[in-house]
């Protein structure tokens, strides 16, 4: 029998009843001959009362308080989850992050985990101890020893981290509802359950509102092929298997969090680019244009759309979207009757084009890292047309002319030998539903710099500027018109607003753009499926269920695995219900949903 890492979170462990049943399904772990490592999360709603109590002394908290003061609730649940398996006769032992050796960067409230001193946990289990250890915190030295912790949601990322540094069998998550669902069945009741997603799914889900899973623990469960499995702690089946391509070399375990985030880059010649420009700004459009692509059965890839002119009196929209360039011939004529339809918009066309993508499971949270692509464009004279992120992968179309320029540029920048021409290998679960899942994130807002001067560069300085101050930034949308100005739209998390603002006003006075545009009333609704790629309709079938609703899209990002759109805030909980049913998600039957949130 191998060694399993057990991770529960605070529902699971919200009372003292609960910690005696969780340790009954510890001790049965342990007694079928396996050694198990536990990891627990702070009591029920502990973590959100203590926060609460801080703010209520002061509005901005110390980071290094809040870290002290957080560790405590996980500190509760390891002593008296040891008390319960002791009670019961097994031989158990807590261990906060400092004793396990978890060391992550020095950077409180949201650090990276650097590496695992495994040393004391392996003699430990060499002892036939459970280990239970506290998640969510550990604990750096520079230049003293300080406690620190990873962010909310953390302890699934402790707990697949010590699995992956102990080389554990599989890591099992144990949580409230019966695995992963098609979306958040808090918000649509008859969400499916999941036998199995990838991970560059869960990635994309957790990362666009899917609280389920920590994406950084998705991030490295990928990154080291760990086993990981989400399921209830009331209940006995099996749960979701969340599923990661095969390792070719061992990964070293030094640098869990922070070794190269971007694993290639990807050069594809086979796409052609289309943008109608000056479509109104109303409910439909999108929808409209788009059903006439999927009538036409053209796969449609990277789709953004972007407001221009927001302070005119009729602002309107451009699309822009790329599709295979076999089917360019059909995509004008196509793309020229859906114009006619909408009124008279122009349509561009670029028949050649690069997309230039660099992908890797740690760009995620690394605003660092667009910023870097950007400059590196910046710095070989390469313009960017369409810029399209996701949480693995972020692609910029160019001037075809310019892919050999750009391709060695990104490689130079991101320490890789040579780019990749064909499509990265991407695994498939078994069952065929192109879109897997539906996520809400109520917690973004939409920022725009308008009036940008049109001149290479601009972007890398925009980013760049945001990225010193850590402020990662998604849906990054910019205009297709080529005029002297342009707008920018990206989002940005709403706490991080105004952050973003002080630091993007000193840069906007610098280089002569017209202001500021912040919109903190959105949501960002969003599809995920591996199979989204490769079937066409999927995104007109979205936009039409928007437009049935009356909801207006705001903003639109699509990248092979996920569409998103920015809409009102006051529309998103009934979008998301209509959305999951027009992909025929719903069971039809409630989920148990233990405990209660809200
Ligand atoms: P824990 O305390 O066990 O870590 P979390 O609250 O962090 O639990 O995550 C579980 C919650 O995630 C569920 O109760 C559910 O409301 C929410 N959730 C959001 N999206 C999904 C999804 N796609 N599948 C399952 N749960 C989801
Ligand atoms: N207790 C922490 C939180 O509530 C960590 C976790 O539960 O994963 O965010
Ligand atoms: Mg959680």
């Amino acid at each position: 029998m191998g060694l399993i890492v057990q991770k529960y979170g605070g529902t699971s462990v919200g009372s003292v009843e609960r910690m005696q049943v969780v340790a009954q399904r510890i001790a049965r772990t342990a007694r079928a001959g396996n050694d198990v490592v536990v990891v627990v999360s702070a009591m029920g709603h502990t973590t959100d009362h203590l926060l609460a109590m801080a703010h209520q002394l002061t509005t901005q908290p110390s980071p290094r308080e809040l870290d002290m003061l957080l560790t405590t609730g996980e500190q509760v649940s390891i002593s008296l989850m040891v008390m319960a398996l002791q009670a019961i006769g097994c031989k158990a032992i807590s261990m906060t992050g400092a004793q396990v050796g978890m060391i992550t960067e020095p950077n409180h409230t949201r650090a990276r985990i650097l590496r695992i001193q495994t040393g004391r946990i392996s003699e430990l289990l060499k002892g036939n101890h459970i280990v239970v250890v506290a998640g969510f915190q550990g604990f750096c030295n520079a230049p003293y020893w300080e406690i620190t912790t990873l962010g909310r949601g953390g302890s699934d990322t402790s707990a697949v981290a010590l699995a992956a540094a102990l080389r554990a069998e599989r890591c099992e998550i144990y949580t409230d509802v019966p695995g992963v669902l098609t979306t958040d069945p808090r918000l649509v009741s008859d969400a499916r359950l999941l036998d199995e997603i990838t991970s560059e799914e869960m990635l994309e889900l957790a990362s666009l509102g899917a609280q389920v899973l920590h994406p950084r623990a998705v991030e490295i469960a990928r990154n080291y092929a760990v086993p990981l499995v989400v399921r209830s702690s009331w209940l006995e089946d099996p749960g979701t298997s969340v599923i990661s391509p095969p390792l070719p070399v061992p990964r070293p375990i030094d640098n869990i969090e922070t070794d190269r985030p971007v694993d290639a880059v990807y050069v594809d010649n086979n796409q052609a680019r289309l943008a109608l420009l000056r479509v109104p700004d109303r409910p439909g459009v999108a929808a409209i244009l788009f059903r006439y692509f999927a009538e036409a059965g053209i796969d449609v890839d990277l789709i953004i759309q972007a407001i221009q002119g927001i302070r005119e009196e009729q602002p309107t929209n451009d699309i822009a979207f790329t599709v295979q360039r076999s089917d360019l011939a059909r995509a004008i004529e196509v793309a020229r009757a859906a114009a006619e339809a909408l009124g008279s918009c122009e349509v561009v066309v670029d028949p050649c084009p690069t997309k230039i993508s660099i992908r890797g499971a740690g760009i995620i949270g690394r605003p660092g890292v667009a910023a870097q692509m950007f400059t590196a464009l910046a710095r070989a004279q390469v313009n960017i047309q369409m810029i399209s992120t996701s949480e693995t992968c972020l692609s910029c179309v160019i001037a075809g002319v310019h892919a050999e320029t750009a391709a060695k540029a990104l490689c130079q920048s991101f320490g890789l030998r040579t780019p990749v021409f064909e499509e990265p290998f991407i695994i498939h679960p078994a069952e065929t539903m192109a879109v897997r899942g539906v996520a809400l994130d109520r917690n973004q807002a939409q920022m725009a710099i308008l009036g940008v001067p049109d001149q290479p560069g601009i972007a890398a300085r925009i980013f760049d500027c945001l990225a010193v101050e850590g402020i990662p930034v998604d849906m990054i949308v910019q205009s297709q018109r080529g005029e002297a100005t342009n707008d920018i739209g990206f989002t940005v998390h709403r706490d991080l607003v105004p952050a973003a603002e002080k630091a993007l006003k000193l840069l906007c006075d610098a280089v002569g753009c017209s202001g500021i545009l912040i919109r903190d009333t959105v949501a960002k609704l969003s599809l995920v499926g591996i199979g989204i790629a490769g079937t066409p309709g999927i995104a007109a079938r979205m936009f039409s269920t928007l437009a049935d609703l009356g909801t207006n899209i705001e903003m639109i990002s699509t990248s092979t695995i996920k569409v998103s759109c920015i809409i009102d805030q006051s529309a998103a909980e009934d979008a998301i219900c209509k959305v999951h049913a027009a992909f025929k998600l719903g069971t039809g039957e409630k989920v148990a949903v233990e405990g209660s949130k809200s």
